[in-house]
């Protein structure tokens, strides 16, 4: 599906997704089978924002008539700067990936949104989990994960960005110099390195034989990693799950109405 560039963006719809690039987004399929399931005539579409031109670009959209917006890469620290009212879960993180345009309202669904989808491959509680990544997503599972209990180690190919994450989001952990699952119980790669069709050897000797494993991708590019996993005999899954959870619970903090999950779902290849 393509994207709308946000100065051509239609009056009529009243939520998207915003991004630069974003036409890949598969949240308009996710959230317009939401909104036709639970028969509600507002309807989402993706609409291309240049991170240099993110304030005039909301305020065109707020004018046309859009009310909520999620947010991808690179926006979604901007989007917590424009907002009069980030809540407390976005201020920490630092990062927010929805938006009220209304009330200038923001939050991050996917931090809780990865929980969800964790706990669906009901990994062991308190064990060790290995984040990969330390971008915008690895901040909102960081974060979900050290609420979980779990014990923190980070590899990123830039050690000082991982660092950085656990100084700035005030969270113990180990930073590690190779992407090695050595005891842990969950392994989540939260890199982009699968999208861009570049090869992540995780180094899974060592690790538990219950952990559990995700890749924030999905589709192809989450392959190489659920695959090396599930060759293991752990059990893995891609983003899908993950995607499905926040896209809900934007649903939800936008509508007040409990989202469909099961059509979400399906409405995905
Ligand atoms: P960012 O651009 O903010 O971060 C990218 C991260 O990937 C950095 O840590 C970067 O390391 C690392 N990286 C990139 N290329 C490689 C490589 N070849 N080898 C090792 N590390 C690499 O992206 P996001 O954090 O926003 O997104 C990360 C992934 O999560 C994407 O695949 C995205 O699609 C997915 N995602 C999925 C969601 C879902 O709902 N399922 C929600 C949000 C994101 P460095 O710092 O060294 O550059």
């Amino acid at each position: 599906m393509s994207a709308f560039e946000w100065r051509d963006a239609p009056a009529g719809p009243a939520y998207a997704v915003i991004g630069d690039p974003v036409g890949h987004s598969l949240s308009p399929a996710m959230q317009n089978a939401a909104f036709e399931a639970l028969g509600m005539t507002d309807r989402y579409v993706a609409v291309r924002v240049p991170e240099a031109e993110f304030g005039p670009a909301l305020t065109r959209l707020a004018a046309t008539g859009f009310r909520g917006l999620n947010v991808t890469v690179p926006l979604k620290r901007a989007a917590l700067l424009w907002a009069d009212r980030p809540d407390a879960l976005s201020m920490r993180i630092g990062v927010a990936n929805t938006l009220n345009l209304i009330e200038r309202s923001a939050t991050n669904t996917d931090s809780p949104g990865f929980a969800v989808a964790l706990a669906e491959l009901s990994p062991r509680a308190g064990s060790t989990a290995v984040l990969l990544g330390a971008g915008g997503a690895a901040r909102a599972v960081a974060v979900a994960l050290a609420d979980a209990g779990f014990a923190l180690r980070i590899y990123n190919r830039t050690a000082s960005r991982a660092e950085r994450l656990l100084r700035e989001l005030g969270l113990q952990g180990e930073v590690l110099d190779a992407p090695s699952a050595r005891d842990a119980g969950v392994v989540v790669n939260a890199t982009s390195a699968g999208v861009r069709g570049e090869a992540l050897w995780v180094e899974w000797e060592g690790c538990e034989p219950d952990a559990v494993a995700m890749d924030l991708a999905y589709g192809p590019a989450a392959e190489p990693f659920v695959g090396q996993a599930r060759r293991l005999g752990l059990r893995a899954c891609d983003g899908k799950a993950m995607l499905v959870a926040q896209g809900a619970l934007a649903f939800e903090w936008w509508t007040g109405i409990p989202a469909p999950r099961e059509v979400m779902l399906r409405a995905i290849p």
